[in-house]
């Protein structure tokens, strides 16, 4: 299509760069998934990525004068920047496993009957607990699909354990003990509790809210409501824990070492989270909300579909989205439609709940994409209904 030509010559207007590639871009109304990009990075962190390809720099220098930085920022003891979120779970469980050795270093070798157990409620299972079994873990379940009892946990919490890892996903698994009460049991028995609060940004205050309740560390995307480089991972907690997580990570030719993180991703990271702090997050729920009120006025109009406004977010956190019910349509007809908006310009990600219906998040959405999407649904939906198909039933 475009051979021999450069990466830069051409247009630079918004997706040109991915055209040039022969991939044509998404209206990601998904949320901040990886698979499709995690979320944009604002001008401030760009421009602090860029300063700082500019020049070399000592990195364990960087790394320790960007860690204080974010310690303060989030009023924690201690931070560190890891490679995603992932990474982060990957070091924790390493500083965690390896708390008994004399320089905390994870040494796979020496893992027989070390302590090498984490205790995960059922309701928390998610698909990122590689990471833990990538530094030697393994996993033990605890409670049910609708909650935990105090006694599961202090029956599970026998010697060798690790640590627990909690999933604050306050809205799927009410029943699920509290973050407290885990801190609680696990530390009377000498055992470390680490939140994997990837997705729980915002509402801002959870950067110190699971520390403050005792968890030794938190863990945040930097990719995801950080708007930070999607590589990038934001750990804060106890200098204890924080300083044994940097023992096994790079720079350091230890286990964490392929998931390094360079100087740009360190100040990127950094960048991030003041921009994050610095942002009027009751405005920008308005605009949200204002987004989610557009499909329902949308719906509203229209005889086929349903459109309800969802008070959370896929991950819990308390961002609204809308949810649009296909009357009377099957899941097959659902998923068509989706496929359909997917396949052509504009390109537009939903994402589908468990039935006949799709989510439409706001927080990833660039001002006036909500129109493009709306326009686009109702131009398939139009054009199924006149081909007879299923999905405009209602008041036929
Ligand atoms: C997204 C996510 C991760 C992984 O985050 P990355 O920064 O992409 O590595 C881990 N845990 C949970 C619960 C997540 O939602």
């Amino acid at each position: 299509m475009t051979g021999g030509r450069h990466l830069l010559s051409g247009g630079s207007e918004r997706g040109a760069i991915y055209r040039r590639l022969g991939v044509e871009p998404i209206i990601n109304a998904r949320s901040t998934f990886t698979i499709l990009g995690g979320s944009l990075m604002p001008a401030e962190v760009l421009d602090a990525m860029r300063l700082a390809a500019d020049s070399f720099v000592d990195l364990v220098e960087l790394q320790a004068a960007v860690s204080r930085r974010l310690a303060e920022l989030t009023r924690n003891e201690a931070a560190f920047v890891s490679g995603g979120a992932a990474a982060g779970l990957f070091l924790a469980a390493a500083a965690c496993i390896a708390a008994d050795t004399a320089d905390g270093t994870l040494r796979l070798d020496d893992l027989d009957g070390g302590r090498r157990r984490f205790v995960i409620h059922r309701a928390h299972r998610i698909p990122y607990e590689r990471a833990i079994e990538l530094a030697g873990g393994s996993l033990v379940e605890i409670g049910g699909t609708d909650g935990t009892q105090e006694s599961d946990l202090r029956a599970a919490l026998e010697p060798p354990t690790a640590a627990v890892i909690y999933v604050p996903k306050a809205h799927l698994a009410s029943n699920v003990l509290p973050l407290d009460s885990v801190v609680r049991l696990a530390h009377g028995r000498g055992v470390a509790v680490i939140v994997d609060a990837a997705a729980q940004l915002p509402p801002v205050e959870n950067l110190w809210r699971f520390t403050a309740a005792g968890a030794d560390l938190a863990i945040f995307s930097g990719g995801k409501g950080l708007s930070g480089p999607a590589s990038t991972g934001l750990i804060v907690g106890t200098a204890r824990y924080v300083e044994r997580l940097a023992a096994n990570a790079s720079p350091l030719q230890r286990y964490g070492r392929p998931m390094k993180v360079g100087k740009e991703d360190l100040v990127g990271l950094l960048a991030a989270v003041e921009w994050f702090l610095a942002q009027d997050h009751e405005a920008l729920a308005m605009r949200y909300e204002a987004m989610v009120d557009h499909f329902i006025e949308w719906g509203r109009e229209r005889d086929d579909v349903t459109v309800t406004r969802v008070g959370f977010g896929e991950a819990g956190q308390p961002t609204p989205r809308s949810h649009g019910c296909l009357d009377g349509a099957t899941t097959g007809t659902r998923d068509d439609l989706l496929r359909a908006l997917r396949a052509t310009p504009p390109r537009i990600d939903l994402l589908a709940d468990e039935a006949n219906g799709f989510y439409a998040a706001p927080e990833t959405l660039l001002p006036g994409e909500e129109e493009i999407i709306s326009r686009r649904l109702a131009e398939l939906l139009d054009r199924a209904a006149g081909r007879g198909g299923a999905v405009r039933t209602r008041r036929q």
